[in-house]
């Protein structure tokens, strides 16, 4: 069963983020990580170099193994390169200690991922509310920012359900407005639709452009070429390192897309 809400368009529920274009918020230069695995050594990343700039759109591509993930844990903090410098805004986060990562972490990325990775025995607003733990908000100012993210996910009517008795992608709007409520600079999604099927998975996409169009910048790993086509910008791995980076030509609607594909009942 859908219970599709409208996605709320008002600019005042995101944080103000500029939208300046020419502002970068990532830059990547010649970036390596090498897995260590004792006997041998994996070269994840050889050598990778991007800038994106405020309000990008980016698809990342590529097949598996290629490196994907691993990029996305360096571009979220999760982890570090190996060498080659990587800029988040003004924060050269190479140099950052284990401490230090998950304070920029929690204040500047959204990560969601492929398994939407919620508390069973937490309810919607509460799994949404985690992040600002951390932060030095009080308590009414947490539910409020919870409550908030919930509604621009369309899902403000539903904050006591705990996940069970959510669908899929009822679950993974939660893992969204979760990624959202400290007001990241970024969003990093990790194949997001990867457990959804194809109507959810537009469904999905619809939030990522609304969201985009708000000027949050969003970076997307998917092996599906349909769900690549509602970025702005595809940018394909190989074997560790940047084979194409291009705009999108035909930038698919996914409010348009979703006029043409049934409904299904379950
Ligand atoms: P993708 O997401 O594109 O499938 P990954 O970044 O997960 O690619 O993996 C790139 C390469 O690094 C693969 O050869 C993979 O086996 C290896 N790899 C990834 N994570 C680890 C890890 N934690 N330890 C060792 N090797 C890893
Ligand atoms: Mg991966």
């Amino acid at each position: 069963m859908s219970t599709q809400e409208p996605i709320p368009v008002h600019a005042s529920d995101l944080a103000a983020q500029p939208n300046d274009s020419q502002e970068t918020v990532i830059q990547v230069q010649d970036i390596h990580k090498i897995y260590d695995l004792g006997e041998t050594q994996v070269h994840a990343l050889r050598g990778v170099s991007l800038q994106i700039r405020r309000g990008e759109f980016v698809a990342i591509m590529g097949a598996s193994g290629s490196g994907k993930s691993t990029f996305m844990n360096i571009l979220g903090c999760l982890d570090k390169p190996s060498s080659g410098r990587y800029l988040l805004e003004e924060t050269n986060v190479a140099q950052l200690d284990k401490k230090q990562l998950a304070a920029i972490r929690n204040r500047k990325i959204g990560f969601v991922f492929q398994g939407f990775n919620l508390l069973a025995r937490t309810t919607a607003l509460e799994n949404t509310e985690l992040p600002t733990l951390y932060a030095r908000i009080d308590k009414v100012e947490r539910r409020r920012r919870a409550l908030e993210a919930l509604k621009m996910v369309g899902l403000g009517e539903r904050t006591d359900h705990f996940p069970s008795q959510l669908s899929g992608g009822q679950q993974q709007r939660v893992a969204i407005a979760r990624a959202l409520v400290n007001r990241p600079s970024i969003l990093l999604a990790d194949e997001p639709t990867g457990n959804l099927d194809s109507r959810t998975s537009v469904e999905l996409m619809e939030i990522f452009q609304s969201l985009n169009d708000r000027g949050l910048t969003i970076i997307l790993v998917t092996h599906e070429h349909d769900i690549a086509e509602f970025a702005k910008r595809s940018i394909v791995f190989r074997d560790g390192k940047i084979r194409r980076d291009e705009p999108i030509a035909n930038r698919a609607v996914a409010r348009e897309v979703l006029k043409t594909l049934p409904v299904l009942e379950d």
